[in-house]
């Protein structure tokens, strides 16, 4: 499992302890830029920008004008959540970052926003342009045929097939067409917590390892 594996890493070159760096967090086993910076802010307090789904719906609505965020790009959401945060003494960042989250989760709703309810109603740049709908391309719809989705899909398959654990060698033989793409699906498989390893080295479907 990845848990292992990160506790692991931990003890051997963190004396047992989690580091509060976000480059020091990525070089554990299974932890992604999204967890690392949201380790390193909401945990220890640092100035990390933490970019989800719902920070992003905010700021494309609140600063952009826009009706939705647009597909996502790392450098340009990172940007974007670095000025919001720029706008604000460094010690008040991880809250305006746990705000953003929340406000984004529970206010400034993917479907509906409560902006009657929202605290920046006032100061919200798509409220101001009177809400217009749709002014986001809608993403291309990836084909199923080769793609990452159809590679995990075939993994899982292999996984959903077998009676328990399987070497690696058999998720190997399920997609063999590029085996970068393959090792992209099961890395991903394991990000997600759908797919487990276990300490001898094998795969299964989560909680069945
Ligand atoms: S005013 Fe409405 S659209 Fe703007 S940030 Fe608040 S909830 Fe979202």
């Amino acid at each position: 499992m990845r848990l292992h594996a990160c506790a692991q890493a931990l003890v051997e070159r963190f004396d047992g302890a989690v580091p509060a760096d976000v480059d020091e967090l990525l070089s554990l086993p299974g932890v992604g830029d999204y967890t690392a910076r949201a380790v390193a802010c909401f945990a220890f307090g640092h100035d990390a920008e933490v970019v989800d789904i719902n920070v992003r719906r905010v700021l494309a609505r609140a600063v952009g004008g826009e009706s939705d965020a647009a597909a996502p790009s790392a450098k340009r959401d990172l940007a974007a959540v670095r000025a919001v945060l720029d706008t604000v003494p460094a010690p008040r960042r991880p809250r305006l970052s746990a705000a953003l989250m929340e406000l984004g989760a529970l206010v400034c709703n993917a479907r509906s926003p409560r902006c009657e309810e929202c605290p920046i109603e006032h100061e919200c740049a798509w409220l101001a342009a009177g809400a217009p709908s749709d002014t986001v391309a809608p993403r291309k719809v990836q084909k199923y045929e080769g793609t990452d989705r159809q590679a995990r899909g075939r993994l899982l398959d292999v996984l959903r097939g077998s009676d328990g654990a399987v070497p690696r060698a058999s998720l190997d033989l399920a997609w063999q067409r590029d085996p970068a793409q393959r090792d992209r699906a099961l890395d991903s498989l394991l990000m997600d917590g759908l797919v487990e390893q276990t300490d001898d080295g094998l795969f299964a479907l989560a909680g069945e390892a």
